[in-house]
């Protein structure tokens, strides 16, 4: 597998993925649409292209982490997109989270022109990929995925092939439901403890190593104390991937109540806040309801 890398999107999680790349040995070619962020990228050693067409033309692999659906459409299939520079025999990995099913539409573009396509979202947030932790979920080809497997592992520990192409989107939607189901427990069971004035810091000390502990109660819990909102994971980034499980379930007329009702409680907040806090802000709303603020000492 080729050590020449081209990346596309260097965000809150881009970034250090395309750090991590580099700090594995991988020669790393960079475009991000805002300049800069790939020109401060070069100063660590990576190349910076101009578009992703020029990028794709002389990378073997491109790497796409990129917001929405239709911002993997713009960078891979757009004029001046991937599309138009890739050679056949070269790999696309998306790993952002976009819908499944625009997946195997992107794929199938790609696979006229003789290129593979591998769905692989991830798990872990900023912290997974700057410690290159990321869980990656990956569907595509099984054979094009074991090629890329170093690649991979350059970025995230726990790597897992779930199926043919668009599979890795839906097991990242799975993951999502999971994520924002163990959420809604931890900021109600804060707001709880907040008006029964129990020390909150404590309760997660108690409770984290027993059956109701979480990654989200561990690392979430204590920056909600804080009241530390700072992304993360940004609010909207959340609820465009729980648009994305509620588009789904729609085709298959699936009812999620629960997953719909968080979809709900997201509005509420986009409503009242910019969207860019961290997706943990969502005790806001609860604490609307509830009249109590979690984190302020002089309410217990
Ligand atoms: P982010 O910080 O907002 O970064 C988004 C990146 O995409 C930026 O580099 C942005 O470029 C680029 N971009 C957006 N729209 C574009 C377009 N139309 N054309 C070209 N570039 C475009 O987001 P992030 O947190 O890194 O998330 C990226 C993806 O990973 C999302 O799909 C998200 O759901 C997923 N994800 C995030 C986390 C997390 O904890 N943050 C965890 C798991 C998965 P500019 O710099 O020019 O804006």
């Amino acid at each position: 597998m080729s050590k020449k890398i081209g990346f596309i999107g260097l965000g809150i999680m881009g970034m250090p993925m395309a750090r991590n790349l580099l700090k594995a040995g991988f020669e790393v070619v960079a475009y991000n649409r805002t300049a800069s962020k790939a020109e401060a990228l070069a100063r660590e050693g990576a190349r910076k292209a101009d578009s992703p067409k020029e990028l794709a033309e002389e990378c073997p692999v491109v790497i796409t982490i990129v917001s929405d659906t239709p911002d993997v459409e713009a960078v891979i299939l757009s004029k001046d997109g991937v599309i138009e520079g890739i050679k056949p025999g070269s790999v696309v990995i998306d790993m952002s989270t976009i819908s499944p099913r625009a997946t195997q539409d992107i794929a199938a573009c790609l696979k006229e022109k003789g290129v593979a396509m591998l769905d692989a979202p991830v798990s872990g947030g900023d912290v997974g990929a700057i410690k290159a932790m990321l869980s990656i979920m990956v569907g595509g080809d099984a054979e094009v995925f074991e090629r890329c497997r170093p690649i991979l592992e350059a970025m995230g520990k726990n790597i897992v092939h779930v199926g043919a192409s668009g599979m890795g989107q839906t097991v990242k939607l799975m993951n999502q439901i999971l994520l924002v189901g163990c959420l809604i427990g931890v900021v109600e069971a804060l707001v709880f403890g907040q008006k029964s004035g129990a020390d909150l810091e404590k309760a997660i000390s108690a409770v984290k190593g027993g059956a109701a502990g979480s990654w989200v109660l561990s690392n979430l819990g204590p920056r909600i104390i804080k009241r530390d909102f700072k992304p993360g994971f940004f609010t909207d980034l959340m609820q465009k991937d729980l648009n994305l499980v509620m588009g789904a379930a729609a085709e298959m007329k699936l009812p999620l109540p629960v997953t719909s009702f968080i979809n709900q409680m997201y509005y509420s907040l986009q409503c009242s806040d910019d969207g860019k806090s961290a997706c943990s802000a969502l005790v806001k709303v609860l604490e609307r309801i509830a009249g109590v603020e979690v984190g302020q000492p002089e309410t217990r």
